[in-house]
């Protein structure tokens, strides 16, 4: 029998809608085996997750995605089979929980100088858990009638040059990694077919993120076109990194993206299931 993996997927502790148990319930419905649970800057859903998991009868691994700042850009790499309670990381994290407040403050003043008032509170009340994010703010301007969706809010009010953008400092990759294998895990790029970089950026992007003990390469991502998931495994075999398989699932407000329902890995890649440290279902 197949094992069906989904390696990255969020929920209330970032910026998912599910708590981790409903998240766990839904993941068990879509008949997925092994489920990385990937919140942004954080682990505080794991250990809800974890009993969830249990009583699911599916396989969890306890994962994060971190914020990097990588050449004046923002990379996600995901952390796969982190120990959640080892302190460094979580010590890193905080540091980013942190920022995000700060962050969060500065895009509300920005939003009010546009006239737009009240962001922060709107913003918070769409967050469950403690990492505020623009997904927050974009739930709140679609409410407040600001745009008439969370892809039209990003476009005219989150993005670089727009009003409500923030730039800033997220983790350095060397911190970020060097955060994840302290806690055991496997370090993969997330959704590299996203950040619109050039083959030669690419490339730089892989030899620094291997040179600071990066493994592996999202290949196969919810939001990855067939084309981009073919282009990436090739990257993947030339570069000698596993490679992952996630939906980058946030909640079923997003019906295009649903658990466990990916393409499967291109042939000649090699799986990040096989790497020596990985996990397996007892
Ligand atoms: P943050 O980490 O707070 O800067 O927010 C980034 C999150 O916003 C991502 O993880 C996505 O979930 C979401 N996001 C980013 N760009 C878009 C977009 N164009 N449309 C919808 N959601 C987006
Ligand atoms: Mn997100
Ligand atoms: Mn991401
Ligand atoms: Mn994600």
């Amino acid at each position: 029998m197949d094992i069906r993996y989904d390696l990255h997927s969020h929920s209330t502790a970032s910026d998912g809608t599910l708590t981790p148990a409903a998240l766990l319930e839904r993941a068990r419905a879509a008949d997925v085996d092994v489920l990385a649970l990937t919140d942004h800057d954080t682990l505080a859903g794991i250990a809800d997750a974890d009993i969830a998991a249990q009583e699911a009868g599916l396989f969890l691994i306890p994962g994060v995605e971190i914020s990097v700042s990588w050449r004046h850009m923002t990379i996600h790499v995901l952390g796969l089979n982190v120990n959640p309670a080892h302190q460094p990381l979580l010590d890193g994290l905080a540091s980013l929980q942190e920022y995000r407040i700060w962050r969060a403050e500065e895009i509300a003043r920005k939003l009010e100088k546009k006239g737009i008032t009240g962001a922060l509170a709107g913003a918070q009340q769409h967050c469950k858990g403690k990492i505020l994010s623009r997904t927050h703010f974009a739930h709140f301007l679609v409410e407040a009638g600001r745009a008439s969706s969370v892809r039209n809010v990003f476009k005219h009010y989150l993005v670089h040059g727009k009003p409500g953008y923030v730039g800033g400092q997220w983790a350095s990759m060397e911190d970020a990694l060097g955060w994840i294998t302290g806690a055991g895990g496997l370090p993969v790029i997330a959704h590299p077919a996203r950040y619109g970089l050039t083959r030669t950026k690419l490339n730089l992007l892989i030899d620094e993120f291997r040179e600071a003990g990066g493994v592996g390469l999202e290949v196969v991502s919810g939001s990855h076109s067939r084309d981009e998931t073919l282009h990436m495994a090739a990257v993947a075999r030339t570069s000698k990194l596993f490679a992952s398989c996630g939906s980058d699932y946030h909640g079923p407000e997003k019906p295009w993206m649903e658990l466990g329902r990916l393409r499967e890995l291109p042939d000649g890649c090699t799986p990040i299931w096989h790497a020596d440290s990985w996990p397996v279902a007892a």
